[in-house]
């Protein structure tokens, strides 16, 4: 087995991800590629060949299998300390993307490290008012963001004093952090870095609200549905795009109805969020 090889350029890879947490996946691969000069370390292809008595080690291009394996072997030496490499896309831009998390979700602390508990608790009763919003726009204002925070009670029902200002300042820094993502009209979304790290907390927090791609199966808050009310069909921007581009007269996937891609998950480029949080 390859990949139980584990070398200084997986070592080094990982301490250049550790630095990271959240990348592009091009950046992940220059940081492989430089892993690799920088221990002079063989690719897994050049160790297989190398293995293999009837080949004689050579330099092979970037090959997407190796990088894949090689994530691979750095996520099973991570997995006794509750860490993980985990890699999706970019729901709004379609860009390939690679985060460090932590598989034990279930202490948001853990995951959004450098914050007070209070300011935790304003960023738990944002992400519930996003994920449970009404029609599923997965989305709130901005002023309505703000407004929450008069709201939040402790485990004593004593409000908790955030300020406006404190409210806004807060925002941007979650904006700032990656975890939020603050649209031109000022609509507040989940970005693809809280959608990796809180993946199975979002999930088994709100089994009904969280919706899957019918195509890739990760999780979507942005993108196209079925013309059909009854049906449940959605599918990534992106996705869609792959899916029809060949086909003259595009259907749902699920029930062969004409697909236009008007009826949207999220908000709309140009569209503004409501002012108040209207729950499902
Ligand atoms: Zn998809
Ligand atoms: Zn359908």
């Amino acid at each position: 087995m390859t990949s139980a090889v584990y070398t200084d350029t997986h070592r080094l890879f990982l301490q250049a991800v550790i630095s990271r947490r959240f990348m592009k996946e091009d950046t992940a691969k220059q940081l492989y590629s430089r892993a690799c000069q920088a221990t002079k370390g063989m690719s897994p292809t050049e160790i297989r060949s190398h293995f293999d008595k009837h080949q004689t080690a050579k330099i092979v291009p970037f090959d997407e299998d190796d990088f894949t394996e090689f994530v691979n072997a750095v996520n099973a030496s991570l997995n006794s300390v509750e860490l993980e490499i985990r890699r999706t896309r970019d729901e709004a831009t379609g860009d390939d993307v690679l985060a460090l998390t932590n598989t034990n979700e279930q202490k948001i602390a853990q995951v959004a490290t450098g914050y007070t508990p209070l300011e935790l608790e304003y960023f738990k009763h944002l992400l519930d008012a996003i994920v449970m919003a009404d029609d599923e726009l997965y989305c709130i204002s901005s002023t309505a963001a703000v407004n929450e925070a008069s709201k939040l009670k402790n485990k004593d029902n004593k409000s908790l004093q955030l300020t406006k200002s404190g409210a806004e300042e807060l925002l941007s820094r979650f904006i700032q952090d990656k975890w939020l993502i603050k649209s031109k009209t000022g609509a507040l979304s989940l970005s693809t870095r809280t959608l990796l790290e809180l993946q199975t907390f979002l999930k088994e927090g709100y089994e009904e609200q969280m919706q899957e791609c019918t195509l890739c199966l990760e999780i979507l808050t942005k993108g196209q549905r079925c013309n059909v009310a009854a049906c449940a069909a959605r599918l990534h921007h992106h996705c869609a795009k792959t899916y029809y581009e060949n086909m003259n007269n595009p259907l749902c996937p699920t029930c062969r109805s004409p697909w236009d891609g008007k009826v949207l998950i999220g908000l709309g480029p140009n569209a503004e969020a409501p002012q108040s949080i209207r729950r499902r």
